[in-house]
């Protein structure tokens, strides 16, 4: 009898161990695939941001660069404002160059102000969409400052009010809020206003 029970008891363990480890390999399973950490750096801007920015980066005929900042919740960036203009060495209206020591200068304060650098900027000669795709020296000055470990991302705009938003190694996602904006294609938006 005492046998019989023993038996009965190693039994019920078994099957009740069993059950726990299922329990266990759904709980795992449940999890989501992607971890939080892996969500794109998602760029938030205003429209009517961006339409007083285009005049600022093409008051003249040559290429004008900005730095463009504000707050971080996490992965969201909100862009919102100017940083202080970057000191240029060289200024032509295809290129612009700023040497590391000026360029410093401008981001120092940003990390003192606790905010970050979300976006590089600048202008293009041209009109239309296609004049917006970075040129050779864009994607190799991003790609440096990215593989330094910035999530900052590129802009460039035209006279005529297309932006292009671009990336060479981070995986990212703009929402321009507001009226006045047309998406064209992905990140590249025509502001009307
Ligand atoms: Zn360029």
């Amino acid at each position: 009898m005492k046998i019989k029970i023993y038996r009965l008891l190693i039994k019920w363990l078994l099957k009740e161990m069993r059950r726990l480890k299922r329990k266990k390999a759904t709980r795992v399973e449940a999890r989501p695939t992607v971890p939080p950490e892996q969500f794109p750096q998602t760029f938030v801007i205003e429209s009517f941001f961006l339409s007083e920015l285009i005049p600022i980066l093409t008051r003249g005929a040559n290429e004008e660069m900005h730095f463009l900042t504000g707050p971080k919740l996490g992965p969201i960036r909100i862009v919102c404002r100017l940083a202080a203009p970057v000191p240029l060495n060289r200024q032509s209206p295809v290129f612009v160059s700023a040497s590391a020591k000026s360029v410093a200068s401008v981001l120092i304060p940003i990390i003192e102000q606790g905010a970050e650098l979300h976006i590089c900027a600048h202008s293009h000669p041209g009109g239309g969409a296609g004049a917006t795709t970075p040129s050779g020296t864009d994607i190799g000055c991003l790609g440096k400052l990215q593989k330094n470990g910035s999530p900052a991302i590129g802009c460039i705009v035209t006279r005529d009010g297309y932006v292009r938003f671009f990336s060479i190694l981070t995986n990212f996602h703009v929402m321009v809020l507001g009226s006045g904006v047309k998406e064209i294609t992905k990140n590249v938006f025509h502001i009307t206003r």
